[in-house]
């Protein structure tokens, strides 16, 4: 779990940063809007928490422009006034959820937690097509393409490719594709997701460059441009 948070108030950052690092989330910081707003573009999170009253951008401008790209993302706000109308605000710029300063730290892991939980979820949202070089998705359509030529895949194989396209960049480990894409929280025990990788691999990388799905001994797999 990778949150971003933009946090502008030194004391207020290092505590907060302190407590989600000691819960086992990777914590990104950024002490103002600008530099939020970069991170969240650049870096693909589980969560965003978005202090309201910043320097360089404001808390509603950051959240505005991230939800443009990325409708899916979890977004808490952090308002210091609670204010009827600072909350509207804040839910109208695309926040999931807002907390009043100052509010106990048990309280922002709660709503975290419902936030991330809410999010998983979430039915998969109809969304723009994947790329990844000259491999494209289309979730809508269901087609999936390779250097212009259609390349015919079964459900199965079609929702596991979408899956690591969505990760594309990310190690995904045996055990998030058998919860996510299988839909068993389990490990079976059984080399299935070995055979699917290798019948994705025929049809989507054996015949073209570069190759886009690699394996990490003992980790996974990663979707990438092999460079
Ligand atoms: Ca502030």
């Amino acid at each position: 779990m990778r949150i971003l948070l933009v946090e502008d108030e030194p004391a207020v950052a290092a505590f907060l940063h302190r407590g989600l690092s000691e819960q086992g989330y990777a914590v990104d910081l950024a002490a103002d809007g600008l530099l939020g707003l970069h991170r969240a573009q650049s870096v693909r999170y589980d969560c965003l928490i978005l202090d309201q009253l910043l320097p360089g951008l404001s808390g509603l401008e950051v959240c505005r422009q991230v939800r443009a790209l990325d409708a899916g993302v979890p977004i808490l706000m952090l308002t210091a006034l609670g204010e009827t109308d600072d909350k509207i605000r804040g839910l109208d710029a695309g926040a999931d959820d807002y907390l009043v300063k100052p509010f106990a730290f048990a309280e922002l892991l709660a709503r975290l937690r419902a936030l991330v939980r809410r999010r998983a979820e979430a039915p998969a949202p109809a969304a723009a097509p994947l790329r990844l070089a000259d491999l494209t998705l289309d979730p809508a359509a269901k087609r999936v393409e390779r250097a212009g030529q259609a390349v015919q895949l079964t459900a199965r194989e079609f929702a596991l490719l979408e899956y690591l396209l969505r990760h594309q960049g990310r190690v995904v480990s045996r055990a998030d594709l058998l919860e996510h894409v299988w839909e068993l929280s389990f490990d079976t025990g059984s080399n299935v997701i070995d055979v699917y990788i290798n019948f994705l691999r025929k049809k989507v990388d054996k015949d073209f460059d570069p190759k886009l799905i690699h394996t990490l001994v003992g980790m996974g797999y990663v979707m990438k441009i092999e460079n």
